[in-house]
Formats: C-alpha cells, structure tokens, sequence
C-alpha cells in the first residue's frame, strides 16, 4: 500500500479525487491464497485482482444513490492509460473512442482491435484489462527504497447490468486461457453508455525491474 501510495503521489492528482474508505490490497499478505479467488456481485462473477493494490475514488453522492451501486451494480475492471484515467475521473465520465481527452488528445481504438467498434470496454477479470493493450506500462522510482518499477493502472468499476455486451476475447489469443475462472468466450464486455459505468477504485500494480540503470 505504501508503494503504490508514493506511486500515485507522484501523479499530483487532486486530493479530492480519493476516497480512502476503499482502500485494499490484494498482496498475498493482505489477501491470504486460501481466500476466494472469484466473487460474486449482484449475481455477476468478477475476480479478485490478486497482487494489485486499490486506491479508492470518491464517488458522487447522488450518483451512489440514484443508482444505488453497492446492491444493484456488478463489479467490473477498466484497463487504461495514466492520462486516460485521469481524464475519466475529473471529468466524471468514461469516455469513447473519438472523445476528447483532458489533454486535448482524442481517445483511439486500440491497434489490432476490431476497427469502427466505437465502444468502452471492460472485463470482469484483471487478467484481461491489464493486458498491455489495454493497461499502458509506465516507469516509476521508488525513492523510499531505491527501485525502478513497472506500474500498470486498472480502475475497478460498478456497472450497470443490462447495459452491456459481452463477447469473447479480440486480443486474438484463440485457444489459449487467458484468465482461469472466465472463459475467453465471456472475457470481454462492451458498451455504449459513457455514465453505466463508475470507477471506484485505482488499481495499481508495482513490478521492480531487474538489472543495473
Ligand atoms: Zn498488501
């Protein structure tokens, strides 16, 4: 927690934007390996994302009512860029391919995926959303103990049921499990409704990288 704390620090977001009631991590000290690796939420399957760490997001207050999210929205995950996360979380919105983002730059469909599918997606499993087409990798060093790392951002989500789509896998893996406890033929959900989706949480992952600067 500490780590992944210094990493968002240095991304000088507003305070504001954090909600420290939903902290969690998901390290194996934190989340022992007995523990359940798959959960249910409103009927909908999603699973933990072990080795990651969340710093929770303030969500609006009407919004947490209106939609009363805790009880009737599933638990999804997000993957995506720093500047794409920050400009989701204070413009209050997802966004869609062709859609400005806080630095001016227009949000693209990724390389390789299914072009003119102008939709946001998202996973009910890590494994998936943090693939390195989804999730950026961005360099970090740690001045509290002296380490280069690899930082991934995945934003853990409250979605509204029945506003998606789900299909398979478009990273083209075919055959190949990506995730152990959701089929690559249910992996991927998509949709076109920017406000059904709401992050709660920013999750973050620390990998050291090995080998002399
Ligand atoms: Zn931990």
């Amino acid at each position: 927690m500490k780590l992944a704390k210094e990493f968002v620090d240095s991304l000088n977001w507003p305070k504001s934007l954090f909600d420290e009631t939903h902290n969690r991590c998901f390290c194996t000290d934190c989340y022992p390996s007995t523990w359940e690796n798959l959960l249910l939420a409103v009927g909908s399957h999603y699973v933990i994302p072990r080795g990651w760490t969340r710093l929770g997001l303030h969500v609006d207050p009407m919004f947490k009512e209106e939609h009363n999210i805790w009880n009737k929205w599933i638990v999804t995950f997000h993957g995506t860029t720093k500047i794409a996360a920050r400009s989701i979380l204070t413009h209050r919105h997802f966004y869609l391919p062709g859609d400005k983002l806080i630095d001016g730059t227009i949000l693209g469909i990724r390389e390789g995926h299914i072009p003119n599918q102008k939709f946001i997606f998202t996973s009910p499993t890590i494994v998936y959303s943090s693939l390195s087409v989804y999730s950026s990798k961005n360099s970090f060093y740690s001045h509290v103990d002296r380490t280069n790392y690899e930082v991934q951002m995945v934003l853990q989500c409250r979605q509204q049921p029945g506003s998606f789509q789900v299909q398979g896998e478009t990273v083209g893996a075919r055959s190949i499990r990506i995730c152990p406890y959701i089929p690559n033929e249910k992996i991927e959900y998509f949709t076109d409704i920017r406000s059904s989706i709401v992050a709660y949480g920013l999750l973050v992952r620390m990998k050291a990288k090995s080998g002399i600067l």
